[in-house]
């Protein structure tokens, strides 16, 4: 089979104003940004403000094993899988951050003859947003030294400034820093640290603003530390709102591209859903719901991630709910919930398959406790044998689950028209009755603890004296309302990534708590969880090139 890269350079991609046409958006509702990406206008949301929505469909998966399990891929998939089904249907995906394009996993942008494309650009600098995110965040650090430098006119105790510095690399050796060194003239020394891009505030506020003024505000709310007698200092102090809001102006507007099947594909922002909330921007979403009949999208690693996020957070803030859940299983993740290695996963082994259902299974529970229904999408990769995807498929009748083998990485939508089908018809059922997993007015324990116990499975919480301090001060300062969004590891339901399947009787460790006032939760940091991941050994950028020509090579 031919890579990602060479399919996708393949393809016969349409000039970016006949997707537009095909949306029936007029030039006033979009830019060019080159021939083959579209920004947006900031304004079509308030503009389609009438419009019923589309259908929702969230895609989401099992606990996944490093390499992803396809959420991305079957996401798009089903897209143009839908379309061919004559339903128009519009996908919306995260924009991928450099860290797992140049480190572990590689891109994001779908995979075999499911992909978005121009998958060079969207894999990388795309349309620049992730930079001036980045921009914007260390042009707020650099405000906050000077600040302190200059006088320091609000009390700001540099020991308790919590705002980290970013880069969309990984890059362990920034983890901590000190900045500041030289002497008077370099400004004042302070322990500092940098996050990866996607871990920070500003692109959480992003993805969940719904408007340039909606921006503004959440921006002027940003806490990014304390003063000597520790009370909060915002944005707003310092008079930043409005140089960070211009910074950003042009990233709020969503991206429109295509699949290779010529689908409309709006991809905007990218929050990690380990360590932030893990879904693409609330504007890109419910556009795409006006625009669609359909529109598919997709949340970060498994479902106790990603869709526990959008489904508490996301729908907070105003992001459309979904209709239906599809959850993304492989055979080789399951064999991994099911205590083999992960070197010896491409070898048949019915057995492994069977103890891993019990990790699909929990996810499966998570879904249905939101009320929402779903389908189970067994995402076929070559080494798969019959006898193991007959283990899922017969699992999922004997427990009354929609089920469907999708081929969408080898077959594009044709490999999809199943579970399209089957989407179709529980969308149809309207077996619909969601709600979240807590409510608002819980106390900040309470929220954590539904968290833990009904997604997770845990027995209970555990806080440090740091996090049990931090509950007490946030709740005088008003902050207790807020959701949660948790900062677990992705390879388990546990806080400890070496416990896979379904774990049972484990603690969830709440080490500290870091206020996103402006996006609107509270970050709960457990287990070792970090903010800023580091680089493999052999980092996938080792087989990337450019030709003379320009052209991108080794894109996976
Ligand atoms: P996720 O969104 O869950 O992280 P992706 O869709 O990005 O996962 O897929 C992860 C990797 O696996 C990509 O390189 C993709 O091309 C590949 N992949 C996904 N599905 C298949 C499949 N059915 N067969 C072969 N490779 C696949």
């Amino acid at each position: 089979m031919k890579s990602d890269i060479e399919i996708a350079q393949n393809a016969s991609i349409k000039p970016i104003h006949e997707i537009a046409e095909q949306l029936k958006l007029t030039t006033k509702d979009w830019e060019p940004y080159g021939h083959y990406k579209a920004k947006l206008s900031h304004t079509l949301l308030d503009q389609l403000f009438e419009r019923p929505n589309g259908k929702v469909v969230l895609v989401t998966a099992i606990t996944p094993t490093p390499a992803g399990e396809g959420k991305s891929t079957v996401t798009v998939g089903l897209g143009q899988a839908l379309n061919q089904l004559d339903k128009q249907t519009i996908v919306a995906l995260r924009e991928p951050s450099l860290g797992p394009t140049m480190g572990l996993k590689g891109g994001a942008a779908g995979g075999g003859y499911s992909q978005v494309i121009p998958m060079e650009d969207i894999n990388l600098h795309f349309t620049g947003d992730i930079h001036a995110i980045t921009t914007a965040n260390n042009a707020l650090s650099a405000f906050i030294d000077n600040h302190i430098h200059q006088g320091n006119v609000l009390n700001i105790d540099p020991r308790r400034v919590g705002w980290k510095r970013v880069l969309d690399i990984n890059d362990r050796a920034l983890r901590e820093v000190v900045v500041g060194l030289g002497g008077p003239a370099k400004g004042v020394p302070r322990e500092d640290g940098f996050s990866i891009t996607v871990a920070s505030e500003i692109m959480a506020i992003l993805c969940l603003a719904n408007s340039l003024h909606d921006l503004k505000k959440r921006l002027s709310r940003i806490v990014f530390g304390y003063t000597y007698d520790q009370q909060p200092v915002t944005v707003r102090q310092l008079g930043m709102e409005g140089a960070l809001t211009l910074l950003l102006k042009d990233a709020i507007k969503p991206n429109l591209v295509q699949t290779l099947e010529n689908t409309p594909a709006i991809i905007h922002g990218g929050p990690f859903a380990n360590i932030a909330h893990g879904c693409n921007s609330v504007m890109a979403t419910n556009i795409a719901a006006k625009l669609g009949d359909y529109v598919v999208t997709e949340a970060g690693f498994g479902a106790d991630l990603g869709a526990e996020k959008f489904l508490d957070i996301k729908t907070q803030a105003g992001g459309v709910e979904p209709d239906t859940v599809v959850i993304v299983a492989t055979i080789r993740a399951l064999k991994m919930h099911g205590g083999i290695s992960k070197q010896a996963l491409e070898q048949e082994d019915v057995v492994a398959v069977q103890n891993g259902m019990k990790n699909l299974q929990k996810h499966m529970e998570t879904i249905r406790s939101f009320g929402i229904p779903f389908v189970i999408a067994l995402n076929r990769f070559p080494k798969d044998t019959e006898a193991e995807l007959q283990v899922v498929e017969k699992w999922c009748e004997e427990v009354d689950a929609p089920f469907a083998l999708t081929e969408v990485h080898a077959f594009g939508g044709q490999g999809g028209i199943e579970l399209a089908k089957k989407v179709i018809q529980t969308v149809e059922m309207d077996g619909k009755n969601f709600k979240r997993m807590y409510k608002k007015e819980d106390s900040i324990e309470e929220k954590i603890h539904a968290i833990a116990t009904k997604v997770y499975g845990a027995e209970k919480v555990e806080y440090s004296s740091k996090a049990k301090k931090q509950i007490e001060q946030y709740g005088d300062l008003g902050w207790g309302q807020l959701p949660i969004c948790m900062a677990k590891t992705q390879y388990s339901l546990s806080d400890d990534p070496s416990l896979i399947g379904r774990p049972k009787n484990f603690t969830i460790n709440i080490r500290e708590f870091s206020p996103s006032i402006g996006a609107g939760f509270l970050v709960a940091l457990t287990g070792n969880v970090m903010t800023m991941p580091g680089l493999p050994k052999s980092p996938a950028a080792l087989k990337m090139d450019v030709d003379d020509k320009g052209n991108a090579l080794g894109l996976f």
